[in-house]
C-alpha cells in the first residue's frame, strides 16, 4: 500500500477546520491547501486566515473540483482586557456587507500600523521600505511577521525570532498594538453573516473564568483539537461543551513553512462534528 493510500484511509471522514493561507501569515496558497487536503482524503477543510477572507472564493471553487467540502472560515483577533483572543467563525456568508466592511477597515488599519512600525524602525536606525513589507504580505493581512522577514532579508537581524524578541514584540521599542474588535462584536458580526463562532485554542492562555464569560456572550462552540492542547485540556473543554450544549471544533492551525507549525491534517475532528454544526445552523435560522 502506498503512503497516499494509507493517508486516504486514515483521513477519510475527518475535517481540518483551522488552516492559514498566504492571505494571512500562512505560506501556502489557497490552491495548494485544497490540493494537499484533497490528496490526504480529508472530507472537509476551512481556511481560517487572521482577519481575512480573501482565500474563500478560490478555495471553494477548487474544492468543488477536487470533491472536498470547503467551509468558509476566519480567525478574528479580538481584544480581551489587555490580552488578545482569537475567535473562529465558520459557515458565514463571506459576501455579507457588515462583515466585509469590518474586514476592509481592519486591512486599512493594519497598513497604517505597519507604516508606523516601519517609521519606528527607521528612526531606530533600521531603515526599510514599506513596499518591501507589502511585497511579503502579497494580498494578505499585513503584519509583524512580514516586517520581521524583511528585517532578516536586509540583514538587520539574524533571525525572525530576534526581530520579535528585540524590536517587534510587546514591550519592545518598535512595538505598536493593532486595532482589535471586542469579543461580543466579533460574535455579533459572525452571527449576522449567518455563521457560527468558536473560541480558538482556549488552552493556550484563556482562564476558565474568562471562558465562561465568553460562553455567556453567545459563542456557539470551543476549539478542542489544537496542536497546543493537552489531552487533559481536551477532556476539560469537552465537559464544558456538554454542560453548555456547545459545538466542538478543531484543526492543525497549519501555517505552512512560515512558522514551525503542524501540517494540514495532523490534527482533525470527525466529520460528525461538522454535521452537528450544520444542524445548529438550521435550527438557529428563524424567520425574521
Ligand atoms: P500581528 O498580527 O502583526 O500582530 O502579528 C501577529 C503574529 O506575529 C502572530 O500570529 C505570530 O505569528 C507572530 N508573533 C507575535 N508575537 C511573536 C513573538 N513574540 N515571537 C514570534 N512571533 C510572534
Ligand atoms: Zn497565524
Ligand atoms: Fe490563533
Ligand atoms: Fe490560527
Amino acid at each position: 500500500m502506498t503512503h497516499m493510500m494509507h493517508n486516504m484511509i486514515a483521513k477519510n471522514g475527518q475535517a481540518d477546520l483551522h488552516i492559514h493561507s498566504v492571505c494571512s501569515d500562512g505560506s501556502m496558497t489557497p490552491e495548494a491547501i485544497v490540493k494537499y487536503a484533497s490528496n490526504l482524503g480529508l472530507s472537509a477543510i476551512s481556511i481560517t486566515d487572521h482577519d481575512n477572507i480573501n482565500a474563500i472564493d478560490t478555495a471553494r471553487q477548487l474544492a468543488g473540483h477536487y470533491g472536498i467540502e470547503f467551509i468558509s472560515g476566519v480567525e478574528i483577533s479580538a481584544r480581551y482586557g489587555k490580552n488578545e483572543l482569537h475567535i473562529l467563525g465558520y459557515f458565514f456568508d463571506h459576501r455579507e456587507k457588515e462583515l466585509t466592511a469590518y474586514l476592509r477597515f481592519l486591512q486599512e488599519e493594519r497598513i497604517k500600523r505597519a507604516e508606523k512600525i516601519v517609521r519606528l524602525l527607521t528612526e531606530y536606525g533600521m531603515p526599510m521600505n514599506m513596499n518591501e513589507v507589502k511585497a511579503k504580505a502579497k494580498n494578505g493581512s499585513i503584519g509583524r511577521p512580514h516586517i520581521a522577514e524583511v528585517m532578516v532579508d536586509l540583514g538587520l537581524v539574524k533571525t525572525y525570532q530576534e526581530a520579535f524578541d528585540s524590536y517587534l514584540g510587546e514591550g519592545c521599542p518598535c512595538y505598536f498594538p493593532k486595532f482589535k474588535i471586542s469579543p461580543s462584536d466579533a460574535v455579533r458580526l459572525i452571527g449576522h453573516a449567518g455563521g457560527l463562532s468558536f473560541i480558538a485554542h482556549p488552552g493556550v492562555d484563556l482562564s476558565l473564568e474568562d471562558l465562561l464569560k465568553l460562553i455567556k456572550l453567545g459563542i456557539e462552540g470551543i476549539e478542542t483539537i489544537h496542536p497546543r492542547h493537552t489531552s487533559t485540556q481536551i477532556s476539560h473543554y469537552r465537559r464544558i461543551i456538554r454542560e453548555y450544549r456547545l459545538l466542538e471544533s478543531g484543526g492543525s492551525d497549519c501555517h505552512g513553512e512560515r512558522k514551525q507549525s503542524s501540517p494540514i491534517g495532523k490534527y482533525t475532528i470527525p466529520y460528525e462534528l461538522v454535521i452537528e454544526m450544520k444542524e445548529r445552523l438550521s435550527t438557529d435560522m428563524k424567520p425574521e
